[in-house]
């Protein structure tokens, strides 16, 4: 496991040290994917990894003022330029009601995910932090939860025995890049400035969000003198504190137990 008290700066390179590995980013929201994690998707893609972007809502409720319907028809589109534009393989979308997400559906949750992570071979989760602290919205704390317990639970001979009937067989989530909106423990800096302006156009796909989130902060500061793209790159693009020697960053959690679980296997064997 990485030392906590550390902060590693991962910086971009071409290395190819990604190859044969696979990452999922699994959100909640659509425009959680770059908001969060646009650059490091970047940055795995150019190193090799292949990337898979499953979201656990459908969206309904993230327009200023559209019918549901209308809503859900313009994001599935958006959001499948988002996925084009970052290179990810395919989205899975689990489609659970928009801001319903409970702690009774952990378990059904899970199960679809460790499905997925054994069927795609997914070693590696981009996601949202389970110990983040202050965390209002379900759908972000309820996937962080079911992404948790299926990293683990994915790689167990016993959990969900079928699948291996199926030729899914068990496979543990070693690595994990975990966000937070609110306080958390970051060991991990990536830095985004190669891509700082990709970053930037891909938000900007996520266009229905980013006007219900822009017409919003409009009601709340009446006034206000800030063009839409000049409030979605305040909001959204990190600058880097200046100890940190980079431009942008995307800040996380990042736990790797792939030595830990290497380990494992050998002693079983
Ligand atoms: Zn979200």
């Amino acid at each position: 496991m990485s030392n906590r008290d550390d902060v590693v700066i991962e910086k971009w390179d071409s290395s190819k040290s990604g190859e044969g590995r696979v990452f999922a980013a699994v959100f909640a929201h659509s425009d959680d994917l770059a908001i969060f994690a646009g650059g490091t998707i970047m940055k795995l893609i150019s190193e090799g990894y292949t990337g898979y972007f499953i979201k656990t809502t459908n969206d309904e409720m993230d327009s200023y003022d559209l019918s549901f319907a209308e809503t859900i028809y313009r994001i599935a589109k958006e959001t499948d330029d988002v996925v084009e534009y970052l290179k990810l393989n395919k989205l899975y979308s689990l489609d659970y009601k928009n801001h319903y997400l409970e702690h009774s559906q952990l378990t059904e949750i899970r199960h679809r995910l460790i499905t997925l992570f054994r069927f795609l071979k997914v070693d590696t989760v981009i996601t949202f932090d389970p110990w983040g602290h202050y965390e209002e919205n379900p759908d972000h704390y309820i996937t962080a939860h079911a992404v948790e317990t299926a990293s683990w639970t994915a790689g167990r001979q016993l959990d969900l025995p079928e699948l291996k009937d199926m030729g899914l067989h068990p496979k543990f989530i070693t690595r994990k890049y975990l966000v937070a909106r609110g306080p958390q423990l970051v060991n991990r800096v990536v830095d985004i400035s190669p891509v700082a302006a990709q970053k930037l156009e891909c938000m900007k796909l996520h266009v229905t969000p980013m006007d219900n989130m822009y017409r919003t902060y409009l009601d709340l500061h009446p006034g206000a003198e800030i063009t839409q793209d000049e409030f979605v790159e305040s909001e959204f693009l990190q600058k880097a504190d200046p100890v940190y020697g980079v431009d942008y960053v995307e800040k996380f959690h990042y736990i790797d137990e792939t030595d830990s679980f290497s380990f494992m296997r050998n002693q079983q064997s």
